[in-house]
């Protein structure tokens, strides 16, 4: 039973971080939070991705090029463009530490506004951590001793953040239904997406790449953005602008912003402090 356990929450751990801190914060700054929350979701996303630990800045600039230039020939991993998953999985990974090392360079519109940690980064990249993590898992199970088919999950443990990247690009641009035409091949794979948070609504999601909530329809649920929720409640977070979504703005279909990351975070701290609405690149929808 340990040995189940252990691998839904560390899928959902590292799932949780992959949405919450590295793409709805670090690629899109959806919310704001202080310099300690900053870091408690760094060290968070470390101990969660564990061995596959993905730095924020090379994600996040990553991910705002999947979203500049999705399913196009520019796209960085787009199953359109690529034969199989582990052929997407590859590049994707070749393009992630290109950028990683600054080998891959990229026009400035792309390089602001993530978190950064340079220290901890370089740590938390090398590979006495991967290494280290890798042989935590292993570890784990010899002690609990499972079936030998079990440790058929020792690969997913050691690779769960690219998997979880993976499966939302491959699935979230092939399998499902369309609420919007984006120009490109995005999808919604589920209408309540428990397996991957509210990643999966990468249609609605790349009609609104602002939009806190990635479900759109009543009958849809993104659980990432009701954690979210929870959280600015709590006062860790500040979720930026309440965006209210209507029946008729959906069928309005309002043209896709080619804006995806929000203000500067000066901005937004001024318009909120002035309790004016917060500006963003991407608010052609609320109108
Ligand atoms: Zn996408
Ligand atoms: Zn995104």
């Amino acid at each position: 039973m340990a040995i189940p356990l252990f691998f839904v929450a560390h899928w959902y751990a590292s799932l949780f971080a992959q949405t919450f801190f590295l793409h709805r914060y670090a690629a899109h700054r959806m919310y704001q939070m202080n310099k300690f929350w900053e870091r408690f979701f760094f060290l968070f996303t470390w101990v969660a991705q564990g061995s596959s630990f993905l730095n924020p800045r090379a994600y996040a600039i990553l991910h705002r090029l999947h979203h500049a230039h999705s399913d196009t020939a520019k796209d960085p991993h787009s199953p359109v463009q690529h034969p199989n998953i582990f052929k997407m999985m590859w590049e994707t990974k070749n393009y992630y530490y290109g950028l990683l090392t600054q080998r891959i360079t990229v026009a400035r519109e792309f390089l602001h506004g993530y978190p950064t940690w340079n220290k901890f980064e370089q740590f938390a990249e090398g590979w006495v951590s991967r290494i280290g993590w890798g042989a935590f898992y292993v570890v784990f199970y010899l002690l609990m001793d499972p079936a030998w088919y079990w440790y058929l999950l020792l690969p997913i443990h050691f690779l769960m953040g690219p998997i979880h990247g993976a499966i939302v690009n491959w699935a979230g641009h092939k399998l499902g239904y369309q609420n919007f035409k984006n120009g490109d091949n995005s999808r919604n794979t589920l209408a309540f997406d428990f397996v991957t948070l509210g990643e999966l609504f990468q249609n609605n999601h790349h009609k609104f790449p602002l939009k806190a909530n990635f479900a759109v329809r009543w009958w849809e649920f993104d659980p990432g953005y009701f954690a979210m929720k929870v959280l600015n409640r709590l006062g860790v977070i500040r979720m930026r602008s309440k965006r209210k979504y209507t029946p008729d703005q959906i069928a309005a279909d309002a043209p896709v912003s080619e804006q995806h990351v929000a203000a500067e975070p000066e901005v937004i701290e001024r318009e909120m402090q002035e309790g004016v609405p917060v500006h963003t690149l991407n608010e052609t929808y609320l109108k």
